[in-house]
Formats: structure tokens, C-alpha cells, sequence
């Protein structure tokens, strides 16, 4: 086998090794079967096992109650910000309520926009996005048709560790890139959604949970396509899905329920892995900047920077060099950002944490003794 790394990409991200070999093993032909995942029909009693075995695993895992639906669509979470308002907000003579608290919740919004009115409950852009909102910060409009919120904010690395109590309105959430790494209670949901390519399996596929009488509010005049009444009928199967992307995701359900032992176990290693990071930072006298308040900080994205955009390119290429790749910041914000998702095994996150304090001890020089005050 060709050497593998520790990839920290926010996504497409790792997945676990026994899903991969399991893949690559079965690639050219199913057990019993004599053709590929690649090659069978949507229709065929082995891909139907496929598809209902994935959604079992995910209604295992988070305990999906029976009146929601759990549809494996394409297009991306960002179909999901237009889709939402569609269903949902377009016609109704309402307005939908976001909470804006970073790059993902304002892209949402955005898309929100083409369909209806939006009411922005909160917004953290005067803080940078630095941390989530406190319940008693929220302007909620009762009558709103549904509160979104982006529960993991993936550029900026916050997340919120309670859902925003929504009241009577459903609550909407993007889930991206948080999906699996933690039980959540679905019963709190109207609507949750995310691509798979952060958590749940390859890019191609996003999974919407969503509670069955929301989907048949779906206006009739929509595409089918678009249409979450149309969709949630046809089981996923209204045309033809991405097959390999959801056999993937059996495989990454199977390996959270057989090897990791559901979603509370895997939600203490994602908080280990999580905090070996954030005590690097916090021990480095300040050479190390986390983004995020310590109340918001993500235990998917760690976000951070060194004292100078020089300093930043070294360690980025020294952590290279010792097979740590992928940590750079995203474009927009710079610095740096290690995507610590389920399949970072934890030996990669100690790798990092190594580095972190050998590279701290090498160049702490460049710390700023008197950091200087803005004029
Ligand atoms: C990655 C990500 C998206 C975008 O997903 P696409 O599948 O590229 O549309 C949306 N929201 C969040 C929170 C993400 O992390």
C-alpha cells in the first residue's frame, strides 16, 4: 500500500481506513454477486439492501424517529440553502429566521433570499464570528416560518454545544460538518441536513433528515427534483442516486457502530482528540491564536494562528515534511485550521500536538513580548 498521511482537510476529509479496504476490496465485485457497487442498478434488490442498510444505520445511530424521513440527495449542503427555502418559505407570506455565525450561515442566508423574506435573529460579524450567540442574544420572531442555524461553523471553527431553544418554530440546521460526531436529539429538529464529504462518507451525497409533515408542505408547482414531498415518497429513489457515495456511507456507519461503538463513544474521542489542540494553544503564551472564544470552540475544526504570516508558512511546510498535511486556514481567513474529524485517528491529532509544542519551543522567539496596541 502506497503511505498514507494525516490528512487534515476540511473536506472531501479522511474516512476510515476499514471503510476504504472494505471498498477497495469489494470493488470489482459485491460478495455473491459478480458485479461492482459502480455497476448495479439503483433498482436491484442488492443496491435496495444497500441503501436501507445505510439508512438503518443512521436511524441506529442518532435514534431517527420514524416520522422523519432520511433522504440521500446530490447537490450539496449549498442545494439544501436553496432547497429549504423553497419547500418551506417561498409562498408562505412569512419570514424564516437565520442566525448568522460565520462564513456558512451568511452563505445560507444568501440563498434563503432567492425564495422569501429572512429575518436575522443574530449575527456575530462584529465579534469576527468568534463565538456562537447566548439564547438571551437572539431577536426570534414566533411566527417564522423555521430558525436555521449552521450548528458547526467550518471556516471559523465554533460550534454550538446546545441548540438555540426555537420554541414552537422548527428548528433548520446545517449539519455539515458535525454530522455523526456526536449524539443529537432529532426530536429538536424540523430539518437537519449535511454533505457527507466532512463526516459521513465521499463527496456526492448529502443526507436530509427531515420531519415527514414539514416534507409534505412542499409546494406542488416545485421540480420533483426539488421537492422534499416528491423525494421523501419515492425513498430517496425519484431518479437515480448516487450509489457508490451512499455505500460508502453504509461503510462508515458500519465502522461508527461495529469498531467505534456508536455516536456517545465517538463523541468522547472527538472531545480527547479535540483538546489535546486547544491545550497546545493555550499553553504557548500566546504564540499560538485560537480564533474561537473558548465557549465556541469546535471539536471538528481547530483554528488558529502564529505570530506572523512567515511563521505560518513554515510551520505549514515543516508540518509537511512530518506528514501532516492540509492545515492550512480556508482562503478567506487565512492562518491555520486542523479538520480533526471522526476518521483522524488520534495518533494523527498527537502527531500535531507534538509538532505544535516542538515548533512553539523552536521559534518562541517571535513571540511579541508587549503585543502592540492598535493606534
Ligand atoms: C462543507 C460545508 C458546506 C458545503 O457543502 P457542499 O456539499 O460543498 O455544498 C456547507 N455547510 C457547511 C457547514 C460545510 O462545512
Amino acid at each position: 500500500m502506497e503511505k498514507r498521511v494525516f490528512n487534515f482537510s476540511p473536506g472531501p476529509a479522511m474516512l476510515p481506513l476499514p471503510a476504504l479496504q472494505e471498498a477497495q476490496r469489494d470493488l470489482l465485485a459485491l460478495p455473491g454477486l459478480g458485479m461492482s457497487i459502480l455497476e448495479i442498478s439503483h433498482r436491484s434488490a442488492k443496491f435496495l439492501e444497500i441503501i436501507e442498510a445505510a439508512e438503518a444505520n443512521l436511524r441506529k445511530l442518532l435514534r431517527i424517529p420514524d416520522d422523519y424521513h432520511v433522504l440521500f440527495l446530490q447537490g450539496g449542503a449549498r442545494l439544501q440553502f436553496a432547497m429549504v427555502a423553497m419547500n418551506l418559505l417561498r409562498g408562505s407570506g412569512r419570514s424564516a429566521d437565520y442566525i448568522l455565525t460565520g462564513t456558512w450561515a451568511k452563505t445560507a442566508m444568501k440563498e434563503a433570499q432567492t425564495q422569501g423574506n429572512i429575518h436575522i435573529a443574530w449575527d456575530g460579524a462584529s465579534l469576527n464570528y468568534t463565538r456562537m450567540p447566548r439564547q438571551d442574544e437572539l431577536h426570534l420572531d414566533p411566527q417564522a416560518v423555521y430558525l436555521h442555524i449552521t450548528s458547526n461553523e467550518t471556516i471559523q471553527g465554533i460550534q454550538f454545544h446546545t441548540e438555540p431553544d426555537a420554541g414552537q418554530v422548527p428548528l433548520v440546521c446545517d449539519a455539515s460538518s458535525d454530522f455523526l460526531s456526536r449524539p443529537v436529539d432529532i426530536r429538536k429538529y424540523g430539518i437537519l441536513y449535511a454533505c457527507a464529504q466532512k463526516n459521513a462518507g465521499p463527496a456526492g451525497v448529502t443526507i436530509v433528515i427531515i420531519r415527514k409533515d414539514l416534507a409534505d408542505r412542499s409546494p406542488p408547482d416545485l421540480p420533483s427534483m426539488l421537492s422534499y414531498k416528491v423525494l421523501g415518497e419515492a425513498k430517496s429513489l425519484h431518479n437515480t442516486p448516487p450509489c457508490f457515495c451512499i455505500y460508502m456511507v453504509k461503510l462508515v456507519t458500519d465502522w461508527l457502530l461495529q469498531t467505534i461503538g456508536g455516536l456517545e463513544k465517538m463523541e468522547v474521542i472527538n472531545r480527547q482528540k479535540a483538546a489535546l489542540l486547544y491545550e497546545a494553544i493555550d499553553r504557548s503564551n500566546g504564540f499560538y491564536q485560537g480564533h474561537a472564544a473558548p465557549e465556541s470552540r469546535s471539536i471538528m475544526n481547530v483554528t488558529f494562528r502564529l505570530p506572523t504570516p512567515e511563521l505560518e508558512t513554515a510551520f505549514l511546510q515543516e508540518a509537511k515534511k512530518r506528514d501532516l498535511v492540509e492545515l492550512q486556514g480556508h482562503r478567506s481567513v487565512g492562518g491555520c485550521r486542523a479538520s480533526i474529524y471522526n476518521a483522524m485517528p488520534v495518533e494523527g491529532v498527537q502527531r500535531l500536538r507534538d509538532f505544535m509544542l516542538e515548533f512553539y519551543d523552536t521559534h518562541s522567539r517571535y513571540r511579541p513580548q508587549n503585543p502592540a496596541q492598535p493606534t
